[in-house]
C-alpha cells in the first residue's frame, strides 16, 4: 500500500490532504504516516516467520518520542548509540529489556545508565571499551550483558559514508580478533557474553553481503558454543536499503531469506534486526514552499524554505530524493531542469540537482521523498534557522509531534 498518494489531484499522507498541514504548521515540516511506519516494521518481523527474531528499530534514524512510542506499542525494542537515546527509548515506554546499545564510543556514564536501567545488551566494539565495563559493572555490583560487534569485512556496496563492515572502517572487532575478545569477555566476572553482532553498512541493495556476514557470524557462535559462550543473540544489524530513485533492494521476504540461509543449522538463538531507514525512510515526506524561482545563465533555481540543515543528504552523500508539487500537475505539463536550492549559504546546500520538474511558481509546495530516514534527525541549526516541525499522519488525522522552534529555543542556554 502506497501511504503518499495524489487524490483528486492533491497530495495527500494517508487521508490527509499535506497542503492542510503546511497552512497550519507551516514549512518545512516532516510529515510522518503512523500506518507506513507500523506496516514497515511488522512486515519486517513477519518476514521471519517461525524463526525467532526480536526488530529494535534504530533510534537515530527518526528518534521522535511519537514514533518510538509506536514501536514499544507494537512489542519491539530499540537499537541505541547514546545515552540520549537511551533516554528517548525509555521515554516513549520501550522497556529497558528490549533495549541494545551499540556505539565506538560509548562513555563510561552512558555505561552506567544503560546498566542501571537494565538494558538487553551492550554491542561492545573494542576491547578497551570491554574493559572499561568490566570495570564500571564491577563498580555497581552488577553483570553486563554483552554481544560483541564482529567486523565481518564485507564490501556492502554502498556509499563510503555508510559503509562500516570493511576492514578499513572504525566500527567493530576485527574479525580476526574475535575469538580472543570472546575469551576476554568469557574470562571477566561483570561481564556475561550473551550474543554476537554485526551491522555491516547502510542502504544495501543486494542481499549477498547480508547472507556473507550472517554466515561467518553463525560459524563464529559455533565455535564460541563450543568453548564454553552460552550464545543466545545473533544481532544482524540494519542495513537495508530502501528505494529512494531507482533502486530495487531486496524485498523483506528477501532479506528474511538471506538471513536465516545463512544462520542456517543454528539453534537456539533469537534473531535480533536493527532496521533504521528501511523502517522509516518512506514513512515520510518533508514539504517546502517555493520562495524564489531564479534564472541564471548557467542555471534556473527554485529556492525553497528549506534547506541542508533540514534535510542534509542530498549535501552530505549526493544522496536523491524524489521531489514532486503537493498539486499534481497536468499529465502534458513540460518539465524544465532546475536546481532546487535552499536559502543557506553554501553552495553545497540543494535539495536536488539539474532535475526535470514540471512548473513551479512562487508560493508552491513540493514534497520531497523519503525523508524519514536521517531526515529531522540529523537536522541543525545551521544558519540559525529553527529547525522544523515533525507531524504524524494516521487516517484521515494529524497532530504536530515536534512543534517548530522558536528564535529563544535558538539561544537557549547561551549567554551574553
Ligand atoms: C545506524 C545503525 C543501524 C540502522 O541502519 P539502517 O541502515 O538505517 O537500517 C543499525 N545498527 C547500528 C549499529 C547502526 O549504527
Amino acid at each position: 500500500m502506497d501511504y503518499f498518494t495524489y487524490i483528486k489531484g492533491e497530495l495527500h499522507a494517508e487521508g490527509v490532504p499535506v497542503s492542510d498541514v503546511a497552512r497550519e504548521a507551516g514549512t518545512p515540516v516532516f510529515i510522518y504516516s503512523g500506518g507506513s511506519f507500523a506496516s514497515s516494521l511488522t512486515g519486517l518481523r513477519d518476514a521471519f516467520g517461525v524463526t525467532p527474531v526480536l526488530v529494535c528499530y534504530s533510534v537515530k534514524a527518526a528518534s521522535n518520542l511519537a514514533l518510538l512510542k509506536k514501536v514499544a506499542d507494537l512489542g519491539m525494542g530499540a537499537d541505541i548509540v547514546s545515552g540520549g537515546e537511551l533516554y528517548r527509548a525509555l521515554r516513549a515506554g520501550i522497556p529497558a529489556s528490549r533495549v541494545v546499545f551499540s556505539g565506538v564510543g560509548k562513555t563510561g556514564r552512558e555505561m552506567a545508565e544503560a546498566l542501571d536501567a537494565g538494558i538487553m545488551m551492550f554491542n561492545l566494539e573494542s576491547l578497551a571499551e570491554m574493559e572499561l565495563l568490566a570495570r564500571v559493572a564491577s563498580e555497581r555490583g552488577r553483570t553486563a550483558p554483552v554481544s560483541l560487534r564482529v567486523n565481518p569485512d564485507v564490501d556492502p556496496g554502498t556509499h563510503p559514508y555508510v559503509a562500516t563492515g570493511l576492514r578499513e572502517s572504525k566500527f567493530g572487532i576485527p574479525w580476526g580478533e574475535a575469538r580472543e575478545a570472546a575469551r576476554l569477555a568469557l574470562s571477566m566476572p561483570s561481564l556475561s557474553l550473551v550474543g554476537l553482532d554485526c551491522h555491516i553498512g547502510s542502504q544495501l541493495t543486494s542481499a549477498v553481503p547480508f547472507s556473507d556476514a550472517v554466515a561467518k557470524l553463525s560459524g563464529l557462535v559455533s565455535d564460541l558454543r563450543s568453548s564454553g559462550a552460552s550464545v543466545r543473540y545473533l544481532d544482524v544489524g540494519g542495513g537495508l536499503g530502501i528505494t529512494y530513485h531507482d533502486e530495487s533492494p531486496p524485498s523483506p521476504t528477501e532479506y528474511a531469506a538471506a538471513v536465516t540461509g545463512a544462520a542456517g543449522g543454528i539453534g537456539g538463538v533469537t534473531l535480533v534486526l536493527e532496521p533504521g531507514r528501511s523502517a522509516v525512510g518512506n514513512s515520510c515526506v518533508m514539504l517546502a514552499r517555493v520562495l524564489y524561482i531564479k534564472r541564471t545563465p548557467a542555471r534556473t533555481f527554485v529556492i525553497v524554505d528549506a534547506a541542508m540543515n533540514d534535510l542534509v543528504r542530498p549535501s552530505l552523500y549526493g544522496a536523491y530524493h524524489g521531489i514532486r508539487p503537493v498539486s499534481e500537475p497536468s499529465g502534458g505539463a513540460p518539465l524544465s531542469r532546475v536546481s532546487v536550492v535552499g536559502p543557506v549559504c553554501e553552495s553545497g546546500d540543494f535539495l536536488a540537482r539539474d532535475r526535470e520538474l514540471p512548473p513551479l511558481a512562487s508560493g508552491d509546495l513540493i514534497a520531497v521523498f523519503g525523508a524519514g530516514a536521517y531526515g529531522f534527525s540529523m537536522s541543525s541549526n545551521y544558519n540559525s534557522r529553527p529547525r522544523a516541525a515533525e507531524v504524524l499522519a494516521e487516517g484521515s488525522s494529524w497532530r504536530t509531534v515536534r512543534a517548530r522552534e522558536s528564535y529563544e529555543d535558538l539561544a537557549r542556554g547561551e549567554s551574553l
